[in-house]
């Protein structure tokens, strides 16, 4: 049994889940330091990649944003665990794992194919960060809470003059900044908030219990990081920019509503010379 707070910082962990992922008795390391670490050392989860970066990213886009999930991990010590995590509103989360070894032994590879095309259904191939499906749920979701009272924010993001990008210097180099922009922003999106390609090159933020203030300065700060990206090692003085519009929920707001209002912001952001986040 662990506890991870809503930074996903390890608080509690019983001596059982200790030992399954070799955590030290006073340790509270990010969980994915952890796995990270795990996995470098072939112990804890078996991960089945070749790219564990990629791996994180594509569990991050998930982890943590539904208030319940459940599903079957394996250990490299050939224990197969049945894994829970429930998220409190604050974002703390409980995991509670139980050893199914001796159960369930037939089907596992259904099953393990099944889990394999649920996350592949959830997550953008190109740039491994969650879907139009997942992310658009999430907005869903969002818009649900506000009609009782919760607030929350949208955010969309769309790549400044991205034709011109493909047209000068390749298709190849634009997969490489859609790349880019995903991953910079995931590395700065809260556990709880939710960031996905929706198509082409936009993008959409929900930041659940979110102000409009807050939501506001986290996107200031994410296109302050992408101005000082310089993602082709081709043409390294390549730098690239992008435009975000916010909208806050209302409790009677309805998802393409609050997207209508937080493109429209988006809009106005590219009228006033684009490089820029509006707020509706
Ligand atoms: P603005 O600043 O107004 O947003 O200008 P823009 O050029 O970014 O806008 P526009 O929507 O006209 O161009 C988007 C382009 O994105 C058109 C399309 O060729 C390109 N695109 C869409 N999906 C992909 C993709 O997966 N890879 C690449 N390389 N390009 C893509
Ligand atoms: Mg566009
Ligand atoms: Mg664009």
């Amino acid at each position: 049994m662990a506890v991870y707070d809503g930074d996903d910082r390890l608080r509690y962990a019983n001596s059982a889940f200790r030992a399954a992922y070799f955590i030290e008795p006073e340790e509270t390391p990010l969980w994915p330091d952890l796995m990270r670490r795990n996995f470098e050392l072939a112990r804890g989860t078996v991960i089945r990649t070749n790219d564990f970066e990629e791996w994180l990213r594509s569990t991050q886009s998930r982890r943590g944003k539904i208030g319940y999930r459940a599903f079957e991990t394996d250990l490299a010590d050939g224990r197969w665990l049945w894994m829970t995590e429930a998220v409190q509103k604050n974002g703390w989360m409980l995991c509670i794992a139980s050893d199914i070894t001796r159960l369930k032994v037939h089907g596992r590879t259904v099953r393990q194919d099944r889990d394999q095309a649920i996350k592949a259904s959830y997550t953008d191939e190109l740039t491994g960060v969650a879907n139009r499906r997942f992310v658009m749920a999430r907005v869903e979701d969002m818009v649900e809470a506000a009609r009782h009272g919760n607030s929350g924010c949208l955010a969309v993001f769309d790549i400044d003059n991205f034709k011109r990008i493909n047209d000068r210097l390749g298709h190849h180099a634009g997969d490489l900044v859609l790349r880019d922009f995903a991953h910079r922003i995931h590395q700065n999106v809260r556990r709880n908030d939710c960031f996905g390609r929706v198509g082409g090159e936009e993008f959409l933020l929900v930041m659940p219990a979110t102000g409009p203030e807050d939501a506001l300065a986290m996107v200031e700060r994410m296109l302050t990081v992408i101005r000082f990206s310089r993602p082709l090692p081709d043409s390294p003085d390549f730098s690239y920019t992008c435009s975000a519009g916010i909208a806050a929920c209302v409790p009677t707001d309805s998802a393409s509503e609050l997207y209508r209002r937080a493109d429209q912001a988006l809009y106005d952001a590219k009228m006033s010379g684009r490089d820029r986040v509006r707020a509706a």
